[in-house]
């Protein structure tokens, strides 16, 4: 199916519908979070309802986005009591393969069918229907393509969901996703009302104290290796008590190490609370980390994937940087 006939197909069944649940990926970003508020709403202003749920609630800076307070933080065990509200369909936004939904995708697996609107390149298409697009520079805007598509309305609050979640995919509209069709989107989300000094103010530039200390903590952290090409930084769970911060704290941290001239892979190495530890990488150039990822059970894009991984950290570390001396080797790049 072409990416317009799976769009009615979408559209069909948000049309004929009344109750739809939503979920997106563990940890939600910028995308996640925008890309489900805005389809939410949407079909609210329809007459529509929309549950959605996380395992956690919704973490500073997404929170202030508008509608973020009806996202419903259930943990994993009260998926069974929203399972039997009955939904005619589940959506998934922005979620590269079942994993990453923890157990919500077993709790949900029975409620049919599966819609995943995604853009990650290493997307299994897990759904039933799948609208996925590694080319689009975030799910949110393939949420504005199916809003479009159905004549749904795109009040304010849609709008800057939407502005918001491609802000936060593009870093600002600077990473290589920045495509022309993003700017477009983004500038018809300013006519309908968004301020982008406000968006920024509210999702983008504003940090607690504990979020700067940390960052201080990770910079000193930083080793190259590779004769420079791979640059890596390392954050055990206890620095994170030490200052007061939380997980997203060090959303984009990642961004520091790649910023280092001449560095091709960046990765941050953060200590997960359940134990084992969270690989984010970036790349600049020629290396797609979304296949590195991919070789460690992850996933992701090609200059911004990441995965989880148990054991012992100095061993995953050299694991770890024998398979980028690997591709940078075999890229000769
Ligand atoms: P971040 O490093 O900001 O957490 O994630 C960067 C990109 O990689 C995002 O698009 C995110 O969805 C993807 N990603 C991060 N961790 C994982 C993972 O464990 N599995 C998969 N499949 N994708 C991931
Ligand atoms: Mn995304």
């Amino acid at each position: 199916m072409n990416q317009e006939k799976v769009e009615s197909k979408i559209v069909e069944i948000l049309e004929k519908g009344k109750r739809f649940l939503l979920l997106t990926h563990k940890d939600p970003d910028g995308d996640a979070i925008g890309s489900t508020l805005a389809l939410a709403w949407t079909l609210g202003e329809t007459g529509r309802e929309c549950i959605m749920v996380s395992e956690e609630p919704t973490a500073v800076p997404y929170d202030a986005l508008p509608g973020a307070h009806k996202i419903m933080a259930i943990g994993a065990d009260y998926g069974d009591q929203v399972a039997e509200r009955g939904f005619e369909a589940v959506l998934v936004l922005d979620c590269a393969d079942e994993k990453r939904l923890g157990r919500f995708a077993e709790t949900f697996s029975h409620i049919r069918p599966w819609i995943n609107i995604d853009h990650h390149e290493t997307n299994t298409f897990f759904g039933d229907i799948n609208l996925v697009r590694p080319d689009a520079s975030s799910t949110a805007e393939l949420i504005f393509n199916v809003i479009k598509r159905g004549g749904f309305p795109l009040t304010r609050e849609v709008a800057e969901n939407i502005f918001a979640a491609i802000q936060a995919d593009t870093g600002s509209f600077r990473y290589e996703n920045t495509t022309s069709t993003a700017f477009r989107i983004a500038a018809e989300m300013v006519e309908r009302g968004v301020d982008p000094w406000q968006v920024n103010l509210k999702v983008m530039d504003v940090y607690d104290i504990p979020r700067l200390r940390l960052l201080s903590k990770a910079l000193d952290t930083i080793e190259l290796h590779l004769n420079g090409r791979l640059a890596m930084m390392t954050l055990p769970a206890s620095v994170f008590q030490e200052v007061g911060a939380e997980r997203e704290d060090s959303e984009r941290f990642v961004d520091y190490a790649r910023f280092i001239r001449g560095v091709e892979v960046a990765a941050f190495v953060r200590e997960m609370d359940s134990g084992g530890y969270k690989f984010s990488l970036r790349s600049n150039n020629c290396v797609n980390v979304a296949d590195l990822a991919r070789r460690f059970g992850g996933g992701g894009h090609a200059r911004a994937a990441g995965f989880e991984w148990q054991g012992q950290l100095e061993k995953l570390k050299k694991d770890f940087i024998k398979e980028v001396a690997r591709v940078l080797n075999g890229k000769g790049c």
